[in-house]
């Protein structure tokens, strides 16, 4: 088994490739021009102690200071890549722990969004009862005058009791904030429904059942865990 360690061409990272596989290790543009492609091979003896390769004569390759071609290394040794000496971290081979980040907590941000929603749209609805109530009692007086005009009486009592529900009804409506609400729910929901990680709103998840089929965040590839 023979691990390639050398330049990432396009992110200027550490290069790494172990098994086939080929992974990138430290920061974007971390690693200086001088270090080519395929730099050195790392091999390892058994106990603890790795052959270290030069794979190219173009390229330099210092052990504790010592340029090499090919060295008997063990992990205190201090590999060193290209003229400006860039100093080869041996936990790049350690294999990258698979990061998971739990997802429950957007649960409760659904159900949350979910049970508001509800209750406005609750509200909303009683307010519309509300503003039909009124219409039944005048209808009500209404009838009563036209049939029974000796209890014209009655008639003009429902006809206030209308009056009275409407200016209700108006009251209720004016205290009605139900569209806003309805805005700033879906505001808040907006804000809470992101990747725990990376922040990238989730609205390709339309439920928390969707969301919950998923393993990781389609943005940052960090696992779900659920
Ligand atoms: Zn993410």
């Amino acid at each position: 088994m023979e691990i390639i360690i050398g330049r990432n061409q396009q992110t200027r990272q550490l290069n790494v490739v172990k098994d086939g596989a080929e992974r990138v290790y430290g920061q974007p543009n971390s690693v200086p021009t001088d270090v080519s492609r395929h730099h050195i091979s790392l091999q390892p003896t058994g106990a603890g102690k790795w052959i270290v390769k030069n794979l190219n004569e173009l390229n330099v390759t210092f052990v504790n200071g010592i340029a090499i071609e090919s060295k008997s290394v063990s992990e205190s040794d201090k590999i060193e890549l290209g003229n400006s000496h860039y100093l080869f971290n041996w936990d790049a081979l350690q294999e990258p722990k698979v990061e998971t980040i739990d997802i429950r907590p957007l649960k409760a941000v659904w159900d949350n969004y979910q049970q508001n929603e509800i209750n406005i749209r609750d509200r909303q609805k009683s307010n519309g009862l509300w503003a039909s109530v009124p219409l039944g009692f005048s209808m009500l007086g209404g009838l009563i005058a036209g049939v029974a005009p000796e209890i014209r009486g009655i008639a003009l009592l429902f006809t206030g009791i209308a009056f009275v529900l409407f200016l209700y009804g108006l009251y209720r409506r004016s205290q009605d904030n139900s569209t806003l609400e309805l805005k700033a729910n879906q505001e808040e929901f907006d804000m809470k429904w992101v990747c725990p990680k990376c922040k990238h709103p989730l609205t390709c998840f339309r439920s928390i059942t969707i969301l919950s089929q998923s393993d990781a965040c389609p943005f940052c590839k960090t696992k779900y865990k659920k």
